[in-house]
């Protein structure tokens, strides 16, 4: 495919390439360009004259035309999927729950926008009297969003429906590995009626054009999910011309079982948790932390559970595992596994590669708070590290023994000790009843601590998409009659 910049497809000005592979069989899919300095100052370009048309565009107008890109991928899911699921490796049922998610993230965001309203103040201040202070949620301009690999379309537009709801133009700069079913439905925008420099899409490494994107002069805001590190990387350079930030990064997120959980349920909740986008989540359960007088049964039940998957094809209906996205990632889950081991855990299940890009639904035990996939080890792979706690004060600390807080799971049958340990958690959410692999668009999702900063949501990103503006109608109330002036 090629570029998207001022309602062009185009190549790269010195026609360098990257190749996109199917994840599963690493066979040769398509090509994407691999954008030049140049390429990223023509869509910065091209975006200033976008946001003054957009943003002059009435909010009506622009939700109508959000909920015909909302229509149009509805109507492209079933090839919208198919290519996620060849480009990604993820199986067929979690592509079509994601894209169908994307579709449902542009109505949410066109509804909210049309009944976004600012506020108008009271007369609490003495003096203020005469004065009326009302505000307007106004767009920021140029939104850049770049945007991770393990859900590609559900957190790319999550920001793009959001900042183009309120008026903004916006650069997409997607993952480098799996950059074409974002095209694609940018693509169908375009035929919905978002115009070519409203919303563009370049492509290339993101160390090379997501940081000119950070850097750069001409772009308000930059919203990125992806890694810590490249999140504190983006920051860096985002500062220099005061660029306002959402950063949606990395997590370790805790599993607390309580010996008194349904153990059944936990089971379940820690297997789907764990596997689902075989285990490439930012919220998938990482770390499972199992009272001792549990962790045997738990186990136990956990590997019986790992025993009935269904492997295969991400292409097959019945498939319960696809495979990860590339083959450096099945190494680096294989190396963190090794690590692990070197470090005193034992690997009782799994713990291999398979064709190239597969990785053997793996458990540990033996793992204890101090090891490295106890403490910041992020493991993108269906892995079950097991660490043991004895008292509700240890769980809670091995819990927040983290510089990352996204979210958490907590399982008792006991709903006060669920609402003590939640609120003990230092994480964005925590989910009672279930593992943290929980997200509905609705909610304000978001990390604390290294995880990263501001919320995304039907409920709140139009807020980090605007500024707030104040218009001071001073001396309005006078009643310039009486006055005789
Ligand atoms: P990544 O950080 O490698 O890449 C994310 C995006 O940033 C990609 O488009 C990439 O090309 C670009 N990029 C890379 N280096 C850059 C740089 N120096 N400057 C600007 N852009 C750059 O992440 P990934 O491997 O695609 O995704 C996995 C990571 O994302 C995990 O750490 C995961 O936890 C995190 N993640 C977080 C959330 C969340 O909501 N908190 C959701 C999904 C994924």
């Amino acid at each position: 495919m090629k570029m998207m910049i001022d309602g062009m497809h185009v190549d790269a000005k010195d026609k360098a390439t990257i190749p996109v592979l199917n994840s599963a069989t690493q066979e040769f899919l398509d090509t994407v360009p691999a954008a030049t300095p140049e390429d990223i100052s023509a869509a910065i370009e091209a975006a200033q004259a976008g946001k003054k048309i957009w943003g002059d565009t009435p909010q009506y107008k622009r939700s109508e035309i959000l909920i015909k890109c909302a229509e149009a991928i509805d109507r492209n899911l079933d090839s919208l999927c198919r290519l996620l699921t060849t480009e990604m490796g993820k199986i067929i049922t979690e592509a079509r729950a994601e894209v169908d998610c994307a579709a449902q993230i542009f109505r949410g965001f066109a509804e909210m926008a049309n009944h976004f309203y600012g506020q108008t103040m009271s007369e609490f201040q003495k003096g203020s009297e005469t004065d009326i202070i009302f505000t307007r949620h106004e767009p920021l301009g140029v939104v850049a969003c770049i945007t991770p690999f393990n859900y590609p379309t559900e957190l790319c537009y999550h920001k793009v429906a959001a900042a183009l709801a309120v008026g903004n133009a916006v650069i997409i700069k997607p993952a480098t590995d799996n950059p074409l079913t974002v095209m694609r439905i940018a693509e169908l925008c375009w035929e919905s009626g978002i115009p070519g420099n409203v919303l563009q899409v370049v492509t290339g490494q993101g160390q090379k054009i997501g940081r000119l994107l950070a850097s750069a002069q001409g772009i308000d805001k930059i919203s990125l999910t992806g890694s810590t590190e490249v999140g504190v990387d983006v920051a860096t350079h985002a500062v220099q011309t005061m660029k306002r930030l959402s950063l949606e990064l990395g997590g370790n997120d805790p599993f607390v079982v309580f010996e008194d959980a349904d153990m059944d349920l936990a089971v379940a909740e820690a297997v789907s948790g764990r596997l689902k986008n075989a285990g490439q989540t930012c919220v998938s359960p990482k770390r499972f932390i199992v009272q001792n007088t549990v962790m045997n049964e738990f186990t136990e039940k956990v590997i019986d559970s790992l025993k009935k998957l269904k492997l295969g094809s991400p292409l097959s209906e019945d498939t319960q595992l696809g495979s990860l996205i590339n083959i450096k990632a099945a190494q680096r889950v294989l190396e963190q596994v090794e690590h692990t081991v070197a470090q005193g855990a034992k690997c009782i299940y799994g713990g291999k590669v398979y064709d190239q890009t597969y990785f053997q639904p793996t458990v540990l035990t033996g793992v204890t708070k101090e090891m490295d996939v106890a403490v910041d080890m992020e493991v993108f792979g269906p892995v079950f590290p097991m660490i043991g706690f004895d008292t509700f004060e240890e769980a809670i600390e091995i819990a927040n023994n983290t510089p990352y807080g996204l979210q958490a799971g907590v399982m008792t049958k006991d709903s006060s000790k669920a609402i003590r340990a939640a609120s003990r958690i230092k994480a964005g959410a925590v989910v009672i009843n279930g593992s943290g692999n929980y997200r509905n668009i609705d909610q304000p999702f978001g990390g604390v601590k290294m995880s990263g900063m501001g919320r995304e949501g039907v409920c709140c990103t139009l807020a980090e998409m605007t500024h707030e503006k104040s218009y001071i109608l001073k001396r309005i109330m006078v009643d310039n009659e009486s006055c005789g002036s």
